[in-house]
């Protein structure tokens, strides 16, 4: 693996992100290293095909300056690479079964929510994702293979400032019964609930503090799933086409078809979960606030931004220094997870 150097002397001599942790006195420190933007530590690749398209497609996501959010940007068959573009809500433009991003001229990218809910999950801000199909790569249904190659590579920390998106008013968003709101909350927070009129799911609820640690243990190996009797009729209206029991979890009425056990008892609210999380990045910034949500999705997801940034009375930009020192969340890493200091720090 490539790190960077500082005058040869690779920066892990200096600093190994626990043990420099564990001696410091956090409490006394108004301006956290940890609330510096991180970005990640190299480039990294993956391979795989579109649950929708069934293409092949290889995917790159790799380090960007600070403040540059995440981007995308699609390589075409001639060799054209539209973009990149800021992944925000403003260009989402179709929520049907996954969320898709407009890059302009024509070209879209769809299935964008687990990978960007990898790089949220982590608490990483900036990174530019470049593929060479429509559809991000499926994997295995979930953010950990996303996650796994992440933690190797490691993170950098930056030397700007972590921006949040504070929530200020309660903003719902409804349709039938279902919803969802944010609202004003101290810390970052999901409270996500789910009611299926099958045995296996049924009624699941999920309240989630925020933090990368317990994003990776809890939320990222969550799968996708869905409905055998649901298949056909997506497969012919051009959607599903790449899905399989390598990537989904299959029902059939009420039974789980995939050998082998669930990888959370209540998988499926955790992989709600997962998909809340990756949409909400959409907003540009982490939030800080509560989610709330019961039978929602990404068509809610979008709508609850859009609601939001509506009016500049429901929020306003803070950054992570003027949040309450008891907001500790940015500080509670995976254990594998190395972070390695811009140079400033080390000096
Ligand atoms: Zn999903």
């Amino acid at each position: 693996m490539q790190k960077n150097d500082w005058h040869g002397v690779p920066c892990q001599f200096f600093f190994v992100y626990k043990g420099f942790w564990d001696d410091w006195d956090w409490g006394s420190v108004m301006h956290k290293i940890s609330a510096r933007q991180c970005t990640l530590n190299g480039a990294v690749r993956f391979d795989g095909i579109g649950v929708h398209s069934a293409s092949p497609v290889t995917l790159r996501i790799e380090p960007a300056a600070a403040n540059s959010g995440f981007q995308i940007a699609r390589i075409m068959d001639d060799g054209r690479i539209v973009g990149p573009v800021e992944v925000k809500f403003p260009r989402v433009s179709r929520t049907t079964l996954c969320t898709t991003i407009d890059l302009g001229e024509s070209v879209s990218v769809a299935t964008i929510e687990h990978v960007i809910s990898a790089l949220s999950g982590l608490g990483v801000d900036n990174a530019l994702i470049t593929l060479n199909g429509e559809e991000c790569p499926i994997m295995d249904g979930s953010s950990a293979p996303f996650v796994e190659e992440i933690l190797k590579l490691g993170l950098q920390v930056q030397p700007a400032m972590r921006k949040y998106i504070k929530i200020l008013r309660t903003v719902t968003v409804r349709n039938n019964d279902s919803f969802a709101a944010l609202e004003p909350y101290n810390g970052r927070s999901l409270d996500l609930e789910i009611d299926f009129d099958n045995e296996i799911i049924g009624r699941q609820r999920m309240i989630f503090e925020w933090t990368p640690r317990r994003y990776v243990e809890d939320v990222s190996a969550a799968r996708t799933f869905g409905f055998m009797k649901d298949a056909h009729v997506l497969r012919q209206a051009g959607y599903a086409l790449g899905s399989s029991m390598e990537n989904s979890i299959a029902l059939e009425d009420d039974r789980i078809l995939n050998p082998g056990e669930l990888r959370y008892q209540d998988e499926f609210v955790r992989h709600k979960l997962l998909d809340a999380i990756g949409d909400l990045a959409l907003g540009g910034l982490p939030f800080y606030g509560r989610f709330r949500s019961y039978k929602g999705g990404h068509a809610l997801n979008a709508l609850v931004l859009t609601s939001l940034f509506a009016n500049e009375a429901n929020y306003e930009i803070v950054s992570a220094d003027k949040l309450p020192v008891a907001f500790d969340a940015l500080d509670d890493l995976p254990e594998e997870l190395e972070v390695t200091p811009y140079l400033r720090s080390v000096g």
